[in-house]
């Protein structure tokens, strides 16, 4: 009996929400577990570093990365993985783009820490304690001290192309659990695509199988962009046309129009169409091409753009870190952490 093809799953900077997209799988989870060994999956079992680095150079046949490259150890072990497999694919918009916390590029990481550990409104933190890269803890009853180490942190995000070679991408955040079966039926049928190519997901724009796609017009003009906080959308009619601003027609195919079903407008998390090369850039020139510019007063066309808060978190919410942007200028060592804190 031959051998079934080895699976190792990592997840690195990561909400949680892309191990979820595999749990989703539901019954097809045992079809998966029939058709592969998986030998790495420290989120599901208890598999430590040494099991990986046992395993022979090449012997996993594909090792899917979920999550951006945030931490030291993260490098080291997709480093590692990219060693031990034939395939390996970024699997999620975190690992192929970066994602959301890659927004985290606009600041430095005293910045970043700051904002995290003191100044959010959701956080106490009285005693202002911030991550030390390594705590040594007292413990007078048992006579001893105890040190912990915390992995250190890199200056920015990284998309998992910028630290290794990477086979394939899986879109979404989260891919959806259909996108992720496709995916793997292509890779596990040895029918592989060209190296560098999205698998699972659609070459052509959401538009394209969005129901409401029948009432979008031919050419599309709108005076003033809305928010879905702010205005409710009419349902059955495309979010666009009603000046909600969705990114269906710059976006990837593939997730079967999920928040537009939710009347939600896409934020464009399947990410950018083959052949474009900066998705940000493909949207400014997008919004311009759809503003009504008549009557051509600037306080009005000024009055459109307030619609729109937050610029960055639009246009490169799922892709800052691959942009062309990628992070803020004049990246320094970070002087907010500290190497060692004795408690
Ligand atoms: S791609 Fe989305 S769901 Fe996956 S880890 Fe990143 S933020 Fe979470
Ligand atoms: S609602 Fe969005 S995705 Fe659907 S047709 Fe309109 S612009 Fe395209
Ligand atoms: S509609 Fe847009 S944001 Fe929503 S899942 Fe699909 S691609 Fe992602």
């Amino acid at each position: 009996m031959s051998e079934k093809p080895k699976v190792a799953w990592y997840w690195c900077a990561s909400c949680g929400g892309c191990e979820e997209s595999f749990v989703d799988l539901a019954e097809r989870l045992l079809k998966v577990f029939e058709a592969v060994d998986i030998v790495f999956c420290p989120v599901a079992m208890d598999f430590k570093r040494e099991d990986v680095e046992k395993l022979p150079d090449g012997s996993i046949t594909v090792a899917l990365i979920n999550g951006g490259i945030r931490l030291k150890e993260h490098e080291e072990m997709v480093k590692l993985l990219r060693k031990k497999s034939k395939i390996v694919i970024a699997y999620g918009a975190c690992s192929a783009w970066g994602g959301i916390p890659g927004l985290a590029n606009l600041y430095n990481l005293d910045e970043a820490l700051e904002r995290k550990y003191l100044e959010v409104p959701t956080i106490e933190n009285p005693k202002e304690v911030l991550p030390t890269k390594k705590i040594i803890v007292n413990i007078p009853e048992a006579k001893m001290k105890a040190e912990l180490e915390l992995p250190e942190p890199l200056p920015v995000l990284l998309p998992l192309d910028k630290v290794i070679d990477v086979d394939y991408y899986i879109p979404g955040c989260p891919p959806t659990p259909d996108v992720f079966w496709n995916a793997l039926q292509a890779l596990l049928s040895g029918n592989l695509p060209p190296k560098g190519a999205i698998v699972g997901a659609s070459n052509r724009s959401l538009c394209d199988e969005c129901s409401l796609n029948e009432t979008k017009p031919e050419k599309v003009l709108v005076k003033e962009f809305k928010r879905p906080d702010k205005a409710k959308p009419e349902p059955n009619k495309c979010l666009l046309a009603q000046g909600f601003l969705c990114m269906g027609p710059v976006t990837r195919g593939g997730c079967t129009a999920l928040c537009i079903k939710g009347n939600m407008p896409c934020t464009g998390c399947f990410g950018l169409l083959d052949g474009i090369v900066d998705y940000g850039g493909k949207a400014i020139s997008y919004f311009g091409s759809i503003l009504d510019y008549s009557p051509v007063e600037e306080k009005e066309i000024k009055k459109a753009f307030d619609g729109i808060p937050d610029w960055i978190g639009t246009i490169y919410r799922y892709s800052l870190a691959a942009s062309k942007l990628s992070h803020k200028a004049g990246i320094k060592k970070p002087k907010r952490i500290k190497e060692v804190v004795e408690i």
